[in-house]
């Protein structure tokens, strides 16, 4: 079993990386992201209560949050994970701990994409072209997201780094050449295992 957590700010590129870590690596992809926006899609109870936040650009409460991640994860099991935008506070952090510790496993790695700020825009800007989502499209929004990464989500490395689990994996660069640098240390992670 491999659990890794994909880490970065809005806009570095881990819903990209996570495709292709899915496919070389065969991990279950749980995005809390795409698991709100399916629910916005289907009109649940759940996207109208996370909507609000995401629409503005701030985190939806932990509880709802982690809630849900535990209940996608106990529908899906298989030769690990590969957690996108979750973590995103230490609260999280502690219950996803637990959580994977109730079923004898654990996290092996925190994969954080390191990515300048000014890039991040530039791409986020781009994104809101193709992506369709509102909180792509309004800067405001995006600025807030970058704020809420600083003040609530940074912290998130910490709980890790005092783990030795943080591995910081250069963000900058081709889709392909971000992923061989991913794939370097996932393959380290499996050899040692
Ligand atoms: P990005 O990384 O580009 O911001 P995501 O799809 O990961 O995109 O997240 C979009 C929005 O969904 C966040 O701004 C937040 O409102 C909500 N969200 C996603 N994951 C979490 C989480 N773990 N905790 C709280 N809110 C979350």
């Amino acid at each position: 079993m491999k659990n890794i957590v994909l880490f970065g700010p809005p806009g570095a590129g881990k819903g990209t990386q996570s495709a292709h870590i899915v496919q070389n690596f065969g991990l279950i992809h749980l995005s809390t992201g795409d698991i709100f926006r399916d629910n916005i899609k289907g009109g649940t109870d759940l996207g109208n209560l996370a909507k609000g936040f995401m629409d503005r650009g701030e985190l939806v409460p932990d509880e709802v949050t982690i809630q849900m991640l535990e209940s996608e994860a106990s529908k899906r099991t298989g030769k690990g994970y590969i957690f996108d935008g979750f973590p995103r506070t230490p609260a999280q952090a502690v219950a996803l701990d637990s959580f994977l510790a109730s079923k004898g496993q654990q996290i092996d790695a925190m994969i954080a994409l390191e990515v300048p700020e000014a890039e991040l825009r530039t791409r986020l800007a781009g994104r809101a072209e193709t992506s369709g989502r509102p909180d792509d499209a309004n800067p405001d929004v995006i600025q807030n997201r970058i704020d809420v990464y600083h003040s609530e989500t940074a912290p998130v490395a910490e709980h890790y780094r005092s783990q030795n689990k943080y591995k910081g994996v250069d963000g900058l660069g081709g889709i392909e050449e971000i992923f061989e640098r991913i794939a370097v240390v996932v393959a380290a992670l499996s050899e040692t295992a």
